[in-house]
C-alpha cells in the first residue's frame, strides 16, 4: 500500500519539475560520461607513452651489454696478432707471462679473465681476478657448448680461414661475456699458433658500472625458473600483461624483459628493466582531483539549471499544463486512466479532430442564414466562432485587401490595429457586446498594414453552445478624414491660416483655467488700423496680398499654435509667462518692421500696426477681465495713434475696467433710464439766435459719474444696443422740442429744429420709418422740425437702397444732415447723389483756420459748393472769435460750438431757451 502511494505520488510531480529535472541530470551525466571518457582515453596515452619509455630504456641497456661483447672482440685482435703472443704459442716462450700477465693489464683492458690454448687445445698460460685456477677455468671455458662447437668447426678449416667467435657464456650463476680469437703471426695471416680467451665476468660488472648512463633499473637474472613460471606470478601478484608480451606492469612500477642467449643460441638469463610509473600515478591523482572538482561545479550547475528551467521554461510548461488541466476537466472527453500530458493531450486532439467536422456541416447551416448578407456590395462580413475567423465574404477581403487564406482559421484579433490614433482588441469587442453595445468605431489593419476606419455592427447568436459573433463591416475613413478638414476649417482663419478667434479664446480659456498660479500667460495683440482702407482703396487681391505678409510674419516670428486672428484686422500671440521677455522683444522687433512703409504688390503701405503687451496677473478676475483689457488698450491707442508697443499698465487696467463695468451695466442703464439726452445749441451764423439744438447722450452712471458717450456709443455699438440707444435719445428728444416749442411763442420764425444722432445699424432698422411716424404724430412735430445726423459710412453701400431709404425718411418731413464731414472718405461730388439738407463741418477742420491756409480755402468751398447744391452749412467746434468771424466772411449758416454754448440738460435748456 506504502510503496503505491509514493509511486503515484511519484507520477504527480509536475511536468515542469520533471522536464527540468531530467534535464540537470541529463546534463550532468554528459559532463561526468565525457570526463570518464576522456580519463580513459588520457591514461591510456599516458600508458602508451610509458610502453615506449621501458622499450627504449630496456633496448638501451640489451645494447649496451652487446657493445660490451663486440668491444671485447675488437680489442682483442691486437694481441691476437701480436708477435710476443705468438711467440708464446709456438716458442713456448716463459718470459711472456713475466712481461703481460698481471692484474694490471686485465685492469687496463677491462678483462676479468685472460688465457691462451695452442692449436691442439692445450692450456698455455692464463690469469683471472678471483679465479684460483686459470687453466680449470680455461678448460670449464672450452666445454661450453658454443666454444666448443666453434672450436671443433674450426678444426675442419684451413689455418688461414680460422676465425674466432664472441658472445655470452653461463658459468653457474655467473654469466660471462666471452671472446675467443685465432693468435696469428703479426705479418701473415696464415700463420696460425692457438687461441686467445678472454672474459668479463658480465654478472660482476653489469648494471653497477653503468649506473650512470642507464635510464631504468635494470638486472639480469639468471634464475630462468622465475621467468618460465612468469605467467603463474603475474597472477599472483596481479601484474597486468601487457600487449607486447615483454612488458608487464603492476600499479606502481613497469617491467621489461628481455632475454640473453649465449654463443650457442641458448637463453641462459633475462635482463629485467624496472621503471616507476611517474607519469601515470601523476595523470592518475591530476584526474580525481580533477573529477571532485568539475563534480562539484557541475553539481552546482544542475541545481541553478534545474531551478531556472523550473522557474521560467517550466512555467510556461505549467500554464500549459494548467490548459490542458482545464481542457481535460470538461466531461466531454474522458481522459481517465491516462498516463500523462502528453497521453491526455493526445486523446483531446483526436476528440477535438472528430467534433470539427461535426461543426463544420453545422456551420454551414449557419451559413446559408446570412446568405442574403454576404452577399452584400457594401458591407464586409466575418463570422467568428469562439473567436477564430470562420468566413468573411468578398467584399471585406476587397475592402481590407486581404486574401481570403490570411484570414479564415485566424484569431480575430488578426483584424485589430493597435496604431496610437486607434485602439481595438477582441477584448473590447466581447466587452461591448456583453455590455448589449452593438455598434461601434475601431481601426482595422488591412492586407498592407495600414489601419482603415471602420464602423462595426456585431450580431451575436449561439452555435452549439459555442458564441459565434457576425460581423458587418463598413469603411468610414474617407469621412474621418473629412471630418479632421473640417476640423482644421473650424479651427483656422481661411484668408491667412492663422487660429481663428473662437480656438484662440478656447485656448486661452483652457489655459486660465487649467493652469495653477504659477503658470500665467502673457499675450499681445496687435492692430493693423489700416487694413480696411487698403481694401476699400485698392481692392481685395492687394488687400489679401498686405494680410498675408503680416500673418506670415507673425507666424515666422511667434509660430503657429500661438498665433490666432480675432478680426478683421487684430492679432493675438501668447507665450507662457517665463518666456515674456521674448515675446515683448521679438513683439517690438515685428513692430520695428511695419513702422516703415512695406512694398506688396508693386505699392508701398503702411498698415498702421500697433501693438499692446498684456500679462496675466491678480489683477485679473477671470479670463474676461484679461482679455478685456487688450482689447481696450488697442481701442484707446487707435484713437491716440500712438506707435510702438504699449504695455499695459495700472491706470489702463484700470480704465478698461471701468468700461468693463460699463460694458457690463449700458443695459440696464437703458432701461434705467439713466441714459439721458443733454442738449447743445445751434445758432444761427449771422444773428446769433438759437435756430435749434443737438442732442447728445450723456450716461450718469451711479459709481462712475458721468460718462461720455464717446466711451460708451462704441460699446453700444458692439453690444447691438446701439438702435435701443437711438431710440431713448430720439424720444427723449422729440419730447424736449415739442416742450419748448409749446412754452415758447409758436411763431413760425421761430421754429427750432432738433437734431438727433443716428447709428448706421439704426438707420438700416426696418422699424425707423415706423417709429419716427409715431414720434411725429406723437409729439406733434412740423416738417423740416427733425433732423437726423448720418455719419459718411452711412453713404457707403449700396447707393440705390441708401437713396430710397432716405427718400423715405424725407417723405415724413424730417431732414437728414451729414455728420462730421471730411473725416471720411466720401468725395464732395458723390454728396450730389444724396438727398441730403445740411452739412455739419467737422470741428477738426474750424480747429485748423487759425493755423492752416488750406484749411480755410478747403472750408471757404465747401461752404460755397453746399450753398450752390442748396444745403445748409453748420460749423461744429467753433471755440474762437476768430473762427467765428471767418465763417460768417464765408456766410456759414449756422453755427454750434463752445463759443456760444456747451451742451446742457433738458432742464437747463428749457429754462434758458423756452420763452
Ligand atoms: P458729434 O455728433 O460730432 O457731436 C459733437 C460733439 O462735439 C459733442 O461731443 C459735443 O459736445 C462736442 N462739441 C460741440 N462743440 C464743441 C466745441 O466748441 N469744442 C469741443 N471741444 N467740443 C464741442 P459729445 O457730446 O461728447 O459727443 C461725441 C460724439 O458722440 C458725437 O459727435 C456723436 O458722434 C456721438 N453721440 C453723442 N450722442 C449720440 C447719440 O445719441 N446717438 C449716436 N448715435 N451718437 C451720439
Ligand atoms: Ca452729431
Ligand atoms: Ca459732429
Amino acid at each position: 500500500m506504502r510503496s503505491l502511494n509514493k509511486s503515484s505520488r511519484l507520477r504527480f510531480v509536475t511536468l515542469h519539475t520533471k522536464t527540468a529535472f531530467l534535464f540537470a541530470v541529463g546534463l550532468a551525466s554528459i559532463i561526468f560520461s565525457s570526463l570518464f571518457l576522456t580519463r580513459y582515453f588520457f591514461l591510456y596515452s599516458l600508458n602508451e607513452l610509458e610502453n615506449i619509455e621501458i622499450h627504449r630504456a630496456s633496448s638501451q641497456a640489451y645494447a649496451v651489454i652487446d657493445s660490451l661483447s663486440v668491444r671485447q672482440e675488437e680489442a682483442s685482435h691486437d694481441w691476437a696478432y701480436w708477435t710476443e703472443t705468438y711467440d708464446l704459442l709456438t716458442q713456448s716462450d716463459t718470459g711472456f707471462e713475466e712481461r703481460n700477465l698481471y692484474m694490471e693489464s686485465l685492469d687496463s683492458l677491462g678483462l676479468d679473465f685472460m688465457s691462451f690454448i695452442n692449436s691442439q687445445h692445450e692450456y698455455v698460460a692464463g690469469l683471472g681476478r678471483d679465479i684460483e685456477d686459470p687453466n680449470a677455468f680455461t678448460q670449464t671455458l672450452l666445454k661450453d657448448k658454443g666454444v666448443a662447437q666453434h672450436l671443433n668447426k674450426m678444426k675442419r678449416v684451413l689455418d688461414s680461414g680460422k676465425s674466432g667467435t664472441y658472445g655470452l657464456i653461463r658459468e653457474g650463476d655467473d654469466i660471462w661475456v666471452v671472446s675467443v680469437t685465432p693468435v696469428r703471426n703479426g705479418t701473415s695471416e696464415a700463420e696460425f699458433a692457438g687461441w686467445m680467451l678472454w672474459g668479463q665476468h658480465l654478472t660482476d660488472r653489469f648494471p653497477s658500472d653503468f649506473v650512470g648512463i642507464l635510464t631504468a633499473q635494470n638486472s639480469i637474472i639468471t634464475d630462468l625458473d622465475e621467468t618460465k613460471h612468469l605467467d603463474e606470478h603475474i597472477h599472483e601478484e596481479g601484474i597486468d600483461e601487457h600487449d607486447d608480451i615483454d612488458v608487464f606492469h603492476t600499479d606502481s612500477e613497469l617491467y621489461h624483459y628481455t632475454s640473453l642467449t649465449n654463443i650457442y643460441g641458448e637463453e641462459i638469463a633475462v635482463l629485467k628493466s624496472r621503471e616507476p610509473r611517474t607519469y601515470y600515478q601523476k595523470g592518475e591523482s591530476v584526474f580525481y582531483y580533477l573529477i571532485i572538482a568539475i563534480g562539484v561545479v557541475t553539481t552546482l550547475v544542475s541545481i541553478v539549471i534545474f531551478i531556472l528551467f523550473r522557474n521560467n521554461v517550466g512555467k510556461r510548461f505549467s500554464y500549459f499544463e494548467q490548459d490542458i488541466k482545464a481542457l481535460i476537466s470538461s466531461d466531454e472527453v474522458n481522459l481517465e486512466g491516462h498516463r500523462d500530458e502528453f497521453e491526455r493531450i493526445t486523446t483531446l486532439v483526436q476528440f477535438l479532430a472528430n467534433n470539427s467536422s461535426k461543426t463544420e456541416g453545422k456551420l454551414k447551416d449557419t451559413l446559408q442564414k446570412f446568405e442574403a448578407l454576404y452577399h452584400s456590395q457594401t458591407l464586409g462580413m466575418v463570422l467568428v466562432v469562439d473567436q477564430m475567423i470562420v468566413d468573411v465574404n468578398q467584399t471585406l477581403l476587397d475592402l481590407l485587401g486581404y486574401q481570403r487564406s490570411d484570414l479564415v482559421g485566424q484569431h480575430v484579433e488578426t483584424l485589430c490595429a493597435h496604431s496610437s490614433d486607434s485602439i481595438c482588441s477582441a477584448e473590447q469587442l466581447f466587452i461591448n457586446l456583453s455590455q448589449g453595445l452593438r455598434q461601434f468605431e475601431a481601426g482595422l489593419n488591412n492586407g498592407y498594414g495600414e489601419t482603415v476606419h471602420c464602423v462595426i455592427e456585431a450580431t451575436q447568436f449561439e452555435q452549439d453552445d459555442k458564441m459565434a459573433v457576425m460581423l458587418s463591416i463598413k469603411d468610414i475613413s474617407e469621412q474621418k478624414q473629412q471630418a479632421v478638414l473640417i476640423d482644421s476649417l473650424t479651427h483656422r482663419d481661411s484668408a491667412t491660416g492663422l487660429l481663428n478667434r473662437p480656438t484662440v479664446i478656447n485656448l486661452i480659456k483652457g489655459f486660465f483655467q487649467g493652469s495653477d498660479q504659477e503658470q500665467n500667460y502673457s499675450i499681445v495683440y496687435f492692430n493693423a488700423s489700416r487694413l480696411k482702407e487698403i481694401d476699400e482703396v485698392y481692392g481685395h487681391l492687394v488687400h489679401d496680398s498686405v494680410l498675408k505678409h503680416l500673418a506670415d510674419n507673425l507666424l515666422i516670428r511667434f509660430g503657429d499654435e500661438f498665433t490666432g486672428r480675432i478680426s478683421e484686422n487684430e492679432f493675438l500671440v501668447w507665450c507662457v509667462e517665463k518666456d515674456y521677455r521674448q515675446l515683448e522683444r521679438m513683439a517690438n522687433r515685428l513692430l520695428e518692421s511695419y513702422s516703415s512703409k512695406i512694398s506688396v504688390s508693386g505699392f508701398e503701405f503702411d498698415i498702421g500696426l500697433k501693438a499692446v503687451f498684456v500679462r496675466s496677473s491678480s489683477s485679473f478676475a477671470n479670463f474676461e477681465d484679461f482679455s478685456y483689457v487688450g482689447l481696450y488698450a488697442l481701442t484707446e491707442i487707435k484713437s491716440t495713434g500712438k506707435r510702438g508697443l504699449v504695455t499695459v499698465d495700472e491706470s489702463l487696467i484700470k480704465r478698461s475696467q471701468e468700461s468693463l463695468a460699463l460694458n457690463r451695466d449700458i443695459m440696464k442703464a437703458l432701461k434705467s433710464g439713466e441714459i439721458v439726452a443733454h442738449y447743445q445749441p445751434i445758432v444761427h451764423a449771422s444773428t446769433g439766435q438759437v435756430v435749434g439744438f443737438e442732442a447728445l447722450a450723456r450716461w450718469r452712471h451711479p459709481t462712475l459719474g458721468m460718462v461720455s458717450p464717446g466711451l460708451f456709443v462704441p460699446l453700444a455699438e458692439q453690444r447691438r444696443l446701439i438702435v435701443e440707444l437711438g431710440e431713448v435719445i430720439l424720444e427723449q428728444a422729440c419730447e424736449f422740442i415739442s416742450d419748448i416749442q409749446q412754452k415758447s411763442d409758436s411763431s413760425s420764425q421761430n421754429r427750432m429744429s432738433i437734431h438727433v444722432n443716428l447709428s448706421t445699424p439704426h438707420f438700416h432698422h426696418k422699424s425707423l420709418v415706423e417709429t419716427l411716424v409715431n414720434l411725429i404724430e406723437k409729439y406733434q412735430l412740423l416738417p423740416g422740425q427733425l433732423v437726423l445726423e448720418l455719419t459718411e459710412s452711412i453713404l457707403l453701400g449700396a447707393e440705390d437702397e441708401i437713396v430710397e431709404r432716405m427718400e423715405a425718411i424725407k417723405s415724413l418731413g424730417v431732414q437728414l444732415a451729414l455728420d462730421d464731414f471730411g473725416t471720411g472718405y466720401s468725395s464732395f461730388s458723390s454728396l450730389c447723389n444724396f438727398p441730403l439738407d445740411i452739412i455739419k463741418l467737422d470741428k477738426s477742420y474750424i480747429d485748423n483756420l487759425d493755423v492752416n491756409d488750406k484749411a480755410k480755402t478747403l472750408v471757404r468751398n465747401i461752404i460755397h459748393m453746399s450753398q450752390e447744391l442748396g444745403m445748409t452749412t453748420v460749423a461744429e467746434g467753433v471755440e474762437t472769435a476768430s473762427q467765428l468771424r471767418k465763417l460768417n466772411v464765408w456766410n456759414v449758416d449756422e453755427i454750434q460750438g463752445y463759443y456760444f454754448f456747451k451742451p446742457m440738460d433738458k432742464h437747463q435748456a428749457l429754462e434758458k431757451f423756452a420763452k
